[in-house]
C-alpha cells in the first residue's frame, strides 16, 4: 500500500456536480443549472454523450412505446431528440425530427410502430429513430452551456473524500494536475457507479456482465437491396464462426450512416468495466475482432469488395457493470407486471434488451409496456448527498436490460438534477425530496408520466 499527499491548489464550488457526461449527466447538469443551481459537470473524453457517442450507438430505443407507438420522452430528452435525432426513411436517407413534428404534432410513435414484435430483424429494421454521434455532440454542447453549466472535459473523476456518509470532496485528474471539487450535491451518471463506489454507497456487479460491443462503421460498400445484404452478412459470420475463423460475435446488426456506409454492432467482448487492465485488454481484443470479421466479410460477400473499415469505437461500448443497491431494487417482474409506483419519475420504453454470451447472434428482446421508474432506485443508501441516474441506477441485472437505454438514461438525469435542487432549496437530503413536489415539477416540465 503507498500513500500520497500533496496540496491541491485548483478548488471548485458548485451547488451541483455531475460527474459523467453520457444521457443520463446531459439531461442531469442541464436540469440543474435551468433552476438557478450553480452547475459543474466533468467528463474524461473530449464530448458529451456516453455510448451515443463515444461507442458509435446510434440507435434509438425506449423514446416510445413499442406497443402502443406512443410517446414516452418528454422533457429535456425530447428537447434532446428534436436536436439531433433523426428518422430513417424507406429509403434509407434521413429526415430530422424536428421537422416531423412541424407536419404531425405528435405522430413520432406511428413514426416508430414497429411492424411485429415476433421478428428481431424485422423489429431492429423497425427502430427508424437515429442519431448522429457528430450531431448529438454538438447539440449537446449547445444545450449544456447554454443552460449555463461549466463543462470541464478531458478530466477524470478519481476519488471522493466522506465525512461521516457526506461527500466533502471530489478529486479531478487532468491536464492541471489534480483538482478539487467542493460540492453541495452530487449526480454520479457515470454508469459504472464509480461516484458511489468511492463514496462507499453499496452497489452490486454480476458475476457475468452483458458482454460489451466495440462498434464501428465500413465505408465503400456497393449493394441495392439492403436486406440481402444483412442476411449475406448473417451468413457470412455463422459460416465463419462454423469453421472457427472468428470466435464470439453477434448478428451483425446494421445500421445505414451515409450511402455505402454501415454501422455494424457485431463485436462482443467480455471485459469489467470497472477495471483499467481489462478494459484495455478487451479494447485490443476488440480492434482484432474488428479486422478479423471485416476479412470475412471481404472474403464472402461481393458488396464488401471495394469496401474500408473507416473508423471502430472511439471507445469500447460497455452495456453492464456496477448497478447500485439503492432505496428501492427495481426488479425485471416490476416491469412485466407494470407494477405502478407513486414515486414514478420517467417511464422505461419496453424492450428487455438483454444480449447473452451465446451465438444467437441478438439478444433475446422481450416487448412490454412502458414501465415506472421509481425515484427510490436513484437513491444509493449510506450516502446523504449522492443521487445516481442512468444505467447504473437500482436495478436488478435483468431489469437493467429495460432501463439501460439512452433515452430511459436520459429521463432519469433530468429526475436526478431537478431531485438534487429541490433538496438544496429545501435544504433537506435526496432522500426526504417531496416526491409530488418533483413529479410535479417535471409534469411543468414536460415530462410524459403515464404511458
Ligand atoms: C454497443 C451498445 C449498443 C447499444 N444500443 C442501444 C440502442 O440501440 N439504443 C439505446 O437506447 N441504447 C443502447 N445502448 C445502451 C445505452 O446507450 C446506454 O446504456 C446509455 O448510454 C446509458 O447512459 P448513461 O448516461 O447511464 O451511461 P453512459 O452512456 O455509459 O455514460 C457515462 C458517461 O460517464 C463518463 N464517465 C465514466 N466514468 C467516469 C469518470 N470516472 N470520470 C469522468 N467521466 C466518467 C463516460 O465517459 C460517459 O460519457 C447500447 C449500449 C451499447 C454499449
Amino acid at each position: 500500500m503507498e500513500f500520497y499527499s500533496k496540496k491541491i491548489e485548483r478548488v471548485y464550488e458548485p451547488d451541483v456536480l455531475v460527474c459523467g457526461l453520457g444521457p443520463a449527466g446531459i439531461s442531469a447538469a442541464v436540469a440543474a443549472a435551468r433552476m438557478g443551481a450553480l452547475t459543474m459537470a466533468v467528463e474524461r473524453c473530449a464530448f458529451a454523450g456516453g455510448n451515443f457517442t463515444n461507442a458509435k450507438v446510434v440507435g434509438i430505443i425506449g423514446a416510445v412505446n413499442t406497443i402502443t407507438g406512443a410517446l414516452i420522452t418528454g422533457g429535456i430528452t425530447f428537447e434532446m431528440l428534436k436536436r439531433a435525432a433523426y428518422r430513417r426513411e424507406d429509403d434509407y436517407s434521413r429526415k430530422p425530427l424536428c421537422e416531423l413534428f412541424e407536419e404531425n404534432q405528435d405522430s413520432v410513435g406511428q413514426v416508430y410502430r414497429p411492424k411485429t414484435t415476433q421478428n428481431h430483424v424485422r423489429q431492429v429494421n423497425s427502430v427508424r429513430l437515429l442519431f448522429d454521434p457528430e450531431i448529438f455532440k454538438h447539440q449537446a454542447d449547445m444545450l449544456l452551456t447554454g443552460s449555463g453549466v461549466k463543462l470541464l472535459y478531458h478530466t477524470v473523476i478519481a476519488d471522493t473524500v466522506m465525512a461521516e456518509g457526506h461527500i466533502k470532496k471530489v478529486i479531478l485528474a487532468n491536464k492541471d494536475g489534480l483538482s478539487c471539487v467542493k460540492p453541495k450535491m452530487v449526480i454520479d451518471c457515470t454508469g459504472d457507479a464509480d461516484i458511489s463506489a468511492m463514496s462507499g454507497a453499496p452497489f452490486e456487479k454480476a458475476d457475468v456482465v452483458q458482454p460489451g460491443t466495440l462498434m464501428f462503421t465500413v465505408g465503400g460498400l456497393v449493394f441495392d437491396d439492403f436486406q440481402a445484404f444483412y442476411d449475406a452478412c448473417r451468413k457470412a459470420m455463422a459460416q465463419a464462426a462454423d469453421c472457427g475463423e472468428i470466435g464470439i460475435y453477434a448478428g451483425p446488426s446494421v445500421g445505414w450512416v451515409r450511402p455505402g456506409m454501415m454501422n455494424f454492432n457485431n463485436t462482443r467482448l467480455v471485459f469489467d468495466a470497472t477495471s483499467a487492465e481489462s478494459v484495455t485488454e478487451a479494447e485490443i481484443r476488440g480492434r482484432e475482432d474488428v479486422f478479423r470479421f471485416f476479412e470475412v466479410y471481404k472474403k464472402y460477400i461481393g458488396a464488401f469488395k471495394d469496401a474500408y473499415i473507416l473508423d471502430s469505437g472511439p471507445y469500447l461500448g460497455t452495456r453492464e457493470s456496477r448497478r447500485i443497491i439503492g432505496e428501492y431494487v427495481l426488479t425485471l417482474d416490476d416491469i412485466v407486471e407494470g407494477r405502478r409506483f407513486d414515486d414514478a419519475i420517467a417511464l422505461a420504453g419496453g424492450i428487455v434488451d438483454f444480449h447473452r454470451l451465446d451465438k444467437s447472434g441478438h439478444s433475446a428482446l422481450q416487448f412490454v409496456k412502458p414501465s415506472d421508474i421509481p425515484y427510490r432506485t436513484l437513491l444509493p443508501q449510506k450516502v446523504d448527498n449522492l443521487l445516481v441516474a442512468g444505467r447504473c441506477h437500482s436495478v436488478t441485472q435483468m431489469a437493467a436490460a429495460v432501463t439501460r437505454m439512452g433515452v430511459t438514461a436520459m429521463l432519469m438525469g433530468e429526475a436526478a438534477g431537478r431531485a438534487a435542487v429541490l433538496a438544496l432549496n429545501g435544504g433537506c437530503t435526496p432522500s426526504d425530496v417531496d416526491v409530488e413536489q418533483l413529479r410535479a415539477l417535471l409534469l411543468k416540465n414536460e415530462a410524459i408520466l403515464n404511458d
